[in-house]
């Protein structure tokens, strides 16, 4: 609308070339001046290339175990995740959610779970390698929003620390570091202590 706008105020009324008819009924809100067309173009030139990514990730829950590691912190619990990494979750998401921003696949199209070099690997550092192609790419994280859902162990108490954990890997502050744990109600696998899930969104900005 602002755009065919615009173009009406570019051509006179009385210019011979004007093939649109002029619109009479002119919104209030929109007065006619050639101030228009300075908004807009310095909103396209201050406009900050912005790309949204979501991430998810799942592993079983099985016996014996001593820990999970959620978000690079490790919670004492008697299951472990069934994985070739440590399994955490909540960076595996975050890791597709900036994967996926990027337009480039996802977590095991860059560290692919039949590589040695993965195994039992520190997400974090997976994350680390994740950043720096983010960086290589010209962006930067804005903020990111998670959702771990699980029955057991609870989570709430460890949501500070993961998010102290996070934040310095994103380049972040913590308040732009959002992590949510919930249940699934007891319904299905993940209700029944069987798996555990995670969901991230991620918003990044082109560097300036
Ligand atoms: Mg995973």
């Amino acid at each position: 609308f602002l755009s065919r706008f615009c173009d009406q105020r570019i051509i006179p009324p009385n210019n011979p070339q004007r093939k649109r008819p002029i619109r009479k009924a002119i919104p209030p809100c929109f007065p006619r001046s050639p101030i228009l067309y300075s908004v807009r173009s310095s909103v396209e030139e201050s406009m900050v290339d912005l790309r949204i990514g979501l991430g998810y990730d799942i592993h079983r829950l099985e016996e014996p175990g001593e820990k999970i590691v959620l978000g690079g912190v490790e919670i004492p619990y008697h299951k472990h995740w069934v994985a070739h990494s440590d399994g955490d979750i909540l960076i595996h998401a975050v890791i597709d959610a900036l994967f996926g921003a990027l337009g480039e696949r996802d977590i095991g199209s860059h560290f692919p779970d039949k590589d040695p070099r993965y195994k039992g690997a520190d997400s974090r550092r997976l994350l680390v390698e994740t950043m720096k192609c983010v960086g290589q790419r010209g962006f930067e994280v804005v903020n990111i929003d998670t959702t771990v859902i699980m029955e057991e162990p609870k989570i709430g108490p460890y949501v500070d620390e993961i998010k102290s954990s996070l934040s310095p890997l994103l380049g972040i502050p913590q308040e732009r570091v959002s992590v949510k744990a919930k249940t699934n109600e007891k319904i299905g696998e993940v209700g029944e202590n069987r798996a555990s899930q995670a969901y991230a969104v991620v918003l990044l900005r082109s560097k300036l």
